[in-house]
Formats: C-alpha cells, sequence, structure tokens
C-alpha cells in the first residue's frame, strides 16, 4: 500500500479555519463529514486527525501522527521533542503577564511572592527562573483572566492578541514573555517516504503564502517615462514590458510584495503610471 502521511490538526477554535484553508489553497481538501475525527483527502496519500491543540504535541512526538498544525506556545508548554518544519504566520498572539489596572508596577521583581494564574506553567516558570523571580505559580485550565477578579490570584500570565480580554476585565499587560504563531510541527527522524511527502507539502505552502504576499500589476505609461517607472518595479526578474496600440504607450506587468505595496502604487502614479491594475496571485514557484 502506498504511503501516506498522517496530520494532526487541531478539531475547533482558532487554529482550525485558518489551517483548513491553507491545506485547500495547498490542493489539499479533507473529507470531512459531520463529527468525524479521522478523514483523507482525495489526490494526495494524506490523512488527518482531528484533536484538541493541547494533545497535537504528543500525537507528533509518539508518531501517532508524523505531522500537526500548533501553536508555539502550546508546543513549547508541552516541551515534547519534535521539529518545526515551517512557521505559518498564522495564529498570532503572545504570552504576557498582566496585573491588575490600578497596580502599581516597578518591574519584573513584583512577581516575587505574588500568586499568578496562568495555563502555562511551564512557560512561565522558565521566564521566571530567567529572571530570578520566585512566585507562586497556580495552574488552571481556562478562563484565566477572571482570576485576580475573583480574589483567586494577584495577577496573570496568558495569551494576548488583541488586549481588548484584559481590557475588559481591568487587566494591563506589563511584561511579554514569548511571541508565538501557528507551526507545522514533524516527528524527529520521520521515515524518507514520509519526509517526502511533507517537503511536497512545504513546497505548496510555500507556493500559497509567496502567492498571498505578492499582487501582479498592469499599469500603461508613456513611453518616456517607461525607464523611471521600470526602476520603481523590480519584478521577479524585471518587469514586462508590451507596446500598446498607441504607439506611444507601453503597458509594463510585474509583481509587487504586500508590504511595498501602496509605497509603490504612490510613486507610480507619481511618475506618470495610468491605468493601474492590482490582481491577486493563486500560486507563485520562485
Ligand atoms: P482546544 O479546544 O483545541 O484545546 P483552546 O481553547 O485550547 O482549543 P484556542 O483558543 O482555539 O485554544 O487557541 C488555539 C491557539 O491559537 C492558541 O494556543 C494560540 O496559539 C492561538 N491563539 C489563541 N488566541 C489567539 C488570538 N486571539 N489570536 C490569534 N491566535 C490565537
Ligand atoms: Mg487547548
Amino acid at each position: 500500500m502506498k504511503t501516506k502521511i498522517r496530520i494532526a490538526l487541531q478539531k475547533k477554535g482558532r487554529l482550525n479555519e485558518d489551517s483548513m484553508k491553507l491545506f485547500k489553497e495547498a490542493g489539499i481538501k479533507f473529507n470531512v463529514g459531520s463529527g468525524k475525527l479521522v478523514a483523507s483527502s482525495p489526490g494526495f496519500p494524506i490523512e488527518v486527525l482531528f484533536l484538541r491543540d493541547d494533545d497535537i504535541p504528543q500525537t507528533v512526538a509518539d508518531g501517532v501522527a508524523d505531522i500537526g498544525v500548533v501553536g508555539e506556545n502550546e508546543m513549547y508548554e508541552k516541551g515534547y521533542e519534535v521539529d518545526i518544519a515551517r512557521k505559518l504566520g498564522f495564529g498570532k498572539c503572545r504570552l504576557s503577564l498582566a496585573v491588575p489596572k490600578a497596580q502599581d508596577y516597578p518591574g519584573i521583581e513584583w512577581f516575587n511572592g505574588k500568586k499568578v494564574a496562568t495555563s502555562y506553567p511551564n512557560i512561565l516558570k522558565k521566564y521566571f527562573d530567567e529572571n530570578g523571580v520566585e512566585a507562586d505559580i497556580h495552574e488552571i485550565a481556562g478562563s484565566v483572566e477572571i482570576a485576580p477578579g475573583i480574589g483567586l490570584a494577584d495577577a496573570i500570565f496568558d495569551i494576548v492578541s488583541s488586549g481588548s480580554t484584559l481590557v475588559a476585565n481591568r487587566l494591563r499587560e506589563v511584561d511579554v514573555a514569548m511571541y508565538s504563531e501557528a507551526v507545522l510541527i514533524a516527528k524527529k527522524g520521520l521515515e524518507p517516504e514520509k519526509q517526502e511527502l511533507l517537503e511536497e507539502l512545504i513546497f505548496r505552502i510555500n507556493a500559497v503564502q509567496t502567492a498571498n504576499s505578492n499582487k501582479y500589476v498592469l499599469l500603461n505609461a508613456p513611453n518616456d517615462k517607461v525607464e523611471e517607472i521600470v526602476k520603481i518595479l523590480p519584478g521577479m526578474k524585471s518587469p514586462t514590458v508590451l507596446p500598446l496600440a498607441d504607439k506611444n504607450w507601453s503597458s509594463i506587468h510585474s509583481v509587487i510584495s504586500e508590504d511595498e505595496f501602496w509605497d509603490v502604487i504612490g510613486k507610480l502614479k507619481a511618475n506618470g503610471a495610468e491605468g493601474i491594475l492590482i490582481i491577486p496571485i493563486e500560486k507563485m514557484i520562485l
């Protein structure tokens, strides 16, 4: 029988939707029936297990799944030995210490002797050790943000993204211990056939993510402005310049990255570009 690679994904929660979208764009659609915990994909030898994110690092470390998608926070907390095959760029958050809003906070030494509620006791212990802090770490599974308000702890250590949960609970972020994003993890020492499948997956993920962070640009320019405009548009090699039916004008095609997009568009307009079209790219192979 042909080798299949087995991937563990979050069953539901903040990583599920982005994970499914990424694999779909990479040409891998899972046949998920309602409530099914295992699914396969037509056209790629892969099988998916849907799990709670807490269970993904161990499932991969033990080889029950070969690879998985999980937040770095969860991966470091659990501490299993796995490889990070690729950072995925979604599920971005940070792990921070927060204190009651009105609390004076001189610096991290404030935490000495304090009771801190968290779902990430291992990461917090390590962070306190590195900073010479001795605190009472109180592990709770969920709703960490309410702990100070109900008198269960003096402060918390938890996931923050926008910070609105902290504000709603009258807490103030005072220190960031780590930044996290979703990562594709792999079992150490994968069999060669599975390693090959993993590399094919990474190749596809690269094509999707490079495409998503770039745009195809088409514009018209008077011939005497072409040289200036070509300098603004580097492109993958160099921009394509094509003649238009009107002999005094040319059409210029190129690719620009999302990061420099608005800056470049401003410069193009200022240099006489007209009829600028921006087109999304579906896949991009460099
Ligand atoms: P499960 O039921 O699978 O155990 P969970 O409740 O533990 O789910 P989620 O809230 O779905 O976890 O978050 C999963 C991961 O998504 C977190 O471990 C973190 O890496 C990331 N994450 C959490 N909150 C945010 C956020 N607000 N923005 C972006 N990413 C986040
Ligand atoms: Mg969880």
